[in-house]
């Protein structure tokens, strides 16, 4: 070869012979011999050995995907853990504008595309070197397979599992992070098409190649040498991207970084922290082995691995919960010793045993969950599940629940209490007291609890005369339950406070009207199904002498529908952070009960937010200014509902 142009010229012409060759020979439609591609082949190799074309570098044993090289650096990324030490690369780093873009919690993958077609696409591997998963990447939403201009480069992104597709496919992964990367890799490709890739960065072929005698493909096209118009150049190509901001104090990025913390629950896809990065794309920069100009802004570790030490069977109602005891791990700033299991179906699903090595997650105020199983150590034993009930009857296990399946099951009778006063909001009323009438055989149903006196009540108990007759005064003062709550407050499994408010508003509003529902009536509601609809005219059935019972002591009378035109009509309310005096339900139902609207997040229109904190920057705070809604604390909004409900 004469010189670089020819040469290059060359090297372009040979990388699209072999793709266009390929692709016929996959076909079963080849136009030349063996030996006439080995030789296209073979002078490519000679001429550009780093050619993405020649991507193959035969195959790992161990799982069996062919081998291929990164065109884009995967080198290591800087990381702080905490605003100290963000604040000390930006100090180093000196930057006049910050991109900052959400740090995606999935597996890496490098898209190559070859004159606007996916030639390749490789896991991340050592960073130089990975896994060619080219078939199952087609299968991903947002990886497309030709581009509407013929260009040649690789795309960076992250291949991702939605929350809501864990939820529904795959919730025996430990997390969406754990499934995307088992997926991403099955041989069988089976489920591929549930995973999507995110993409974040893009470089046309030879830019970022440092090597001796390495040739450069092309211009580096404005597109690359800004990481906005990047991003954009992405998008109108047809690919999926992360959102990128610019902030130009360093101490903005930290307070997004809070707000975003606080809200990621509701984001579609998990995220671990932030990405920051440089807006002009540094060439020398990305080449190192680890780039200065970015850095991986984390959020805390809300994520250990440990081991289960015991199941402990939590008995709420019918129902009986499995529990893990773990060996005490650190997890967001707490020592967690105990971690919720969901059910024995998750358990099982999981393949849980005794010993199980296992990640326990905690978010936010959420109570820690295992969520998977990391291994089963040799030693490790079955978990005993409870086969029978304490007042004697065989457990149900029916896939999903383990309860018990006696009506007159004292659990349930108890629990049936403790349920009504809560959804009464009887606060006074504590377990103890109720338990110990309970057990005495004084209160066994809700009606009973209407036949207590204060004199009967302090004989019962080392309890004042006066503080037993607050305690009926305030149990007697609950009086007009909506009808949602006075269903709901008879505990039927399956059937929240929600549930019934969706028949209510579906035109059952009224006790009667509920109870001569079908099943069919109720299917057909919003939000119900089968299942829902036949618990609810069961529970009803069996319940309605119970029903009756309290109605017929006088001491409970329903609220008519509230409809329109009540105090509250034409207001609406959304609540952010804990309440002082009344939980958070209810709250929203004496809002609903008063006419008004309970809406859960903060947009244009909303009348009042509901807060103890309005100086938090949070973000609902932020929009509540941002939109001219009024801002209240909990005192303004008792006087408000008390002033309605008087
Ligand atoms: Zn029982």
């Amino acid at each position: 070869m004469e010189t670089n142009d020819e040469r290059r010229a060359r090297v372009a012409e040979l990388e699209r012979l072999i793709v266009y060759h390929q692709d016929r020979y996959y076909n079963d439609k080849p136009e030349i011999s063996d030996a006439e591609f080995d030789a296209l082949w073979d002078e490519l190799s000679a001429l550009f050995p780093d050619s993405p074309v020649l991507g193959g570098l035969g195959v790992d044993a161990a799982d069996g995907f062919p081998k291929a090289r990164h065109v884009l650096p995967m080198g290591s990324q800087a990381k702080a853990a905490d605003p100290e030490g963000f604040l000390a690369w930006c100090a180093k780093a000196g930057l006049s504008e910050y991109i900052v873009e959400h740090k995606l919690d999935g597996a890496s993958l490098e898209l190559q595309y070859e004159a606007g077609r996916l030639l390749r696409a490789v896991t991340r591997g050592d960073g130089s070197v990975g896994d060619d998963i080219t078939q199952n990447a087609r299968q991903m939403a947002g990886v497309p397979a030709v581009l509407p201009e013929p260009w040649s480069g690789a795309v960076r992104g992250e291949v991702v599992m939605s929350k809501e597709t864990h939820r529904l496919y795959f919730p025996d992964k430990a997390n969406c992070r754990n499934a995307a990367n088992g997926l991403m890799k099955r041989k069988d490709g089976v489920g591929v098409d549930r995973l999507e890739v995110v993409c974040y960065d893009a470089a046309p072929s030879g830019l970022y190649d440092a090597r001796p005698g390495a040739l450069f493909m092309g211009e580096p096209e404005p597109p690359f040498d800004d990481e906005l118009t990047k991003i954009a150049w992405l998008r109108g190509s047809g690919f999926v991207t992360v959102e990128a901001l610019v902030f130009y104090e360093p101490f903005e990025v930290v307070d997004y970084r809070a707000r975003v913390m606080d809200g990621r629950d509701s984001l579609p896809h998990d995220i671990d922290g932030l990405v920051v990065k440089a807006r002009s794309v540094d060439i020398d920069d990305m080449r190192r082995a680890r780039p200065e100009r970015q850095i991986a802004f984390k959020f805390p570790l809300e994520e250990a691995s440990t081991t289960l030490v015991a199941v402990e069977w939590s008995e709420s109602g019918a129902s009986y919960t499995p529990v893990g005891i773990i060996e005490p791990v650190r997890l967001a700033g707490t020592t967690v010793r105990r971690a919720s299991l969901a059910n024995a179906s998750t358990l099982r699903g999981m393949g849980l045993r005794i010993g199980s090595r296992v990640v326990v997650v905690k978010r936010g105020e959420i109570i820690p969950k295992i969520e998977g199983l990391i291994e089963n150590p040799p030693d490790s034993a079955e978990i005993p599940v409870p086969t029978t009930c304490s007042c004697g009857a065989a457990l149900v296990d029916d896939g999903v629940r383990l309860y018990c399946p006696n009506m007159d099951c004292p659990k349930k009778a108890l629990h049936r209490l403790e349920k009504w006063l809560s959804m009464l909001d009887v606060m006074e009323f504590g377990v103890t007291i109720l338990r110990r009438l309970f057990d005495s055989g004084r209160v066994r149903t809700i009606s009973d609890l209407y036949g207590l006196d204060a004199g009967e009540l302090s004989s019962y108990e080392r309890m004042g005369e006066a503080s037993a007759a607050k305690l009926v005064q305030n149990l007697r003062s609950r009086n007009e339950p909506s009808l949602a709550e006075f269903v709901a407050g008879f505990d039927i499994e399956g059937i929240g406070l929600l549930s019934v408010e969706k028949a209510a508003a579906a035109g059952f509003d009224t006790i009667e009207k509920l109870r001569a529902a079908g099943v069919e009536d109720l299917a057909a509601i919003d939000g119900f199904g089968d299942i829902m609809a036949a618990a609810l005219v069961e529970g009803l059935r069996a319940l309605g002498p119970a029903m009756d019972a309290v109605l017929a002591t006088g001491a409970i009378r329903l609220r008519p529908p509230s409809g329109t035109g009540g105090p509250l009509s034409g207001k609406s309310f959304c609540f952010t952070g804990e309440l002082a005096t009344m939980k958070r339900s209810r709250a929203q139902a004496l809002v609903k009960s008063l006419g008004g609207t309970v809406k859960n997040s903060v947009a244009k229109g909303l009348t009042y937010l509901v807060t103890n904190d309005p100086f938090s920057g949070s973000e609902k705070n932020r929009k509540a200014n941002a939109h001219g809604v009024q801002i209240i604390g909990e005192d303004a909004f008792v006087a408000m509902i008390s002033g309605a409900a008087g």
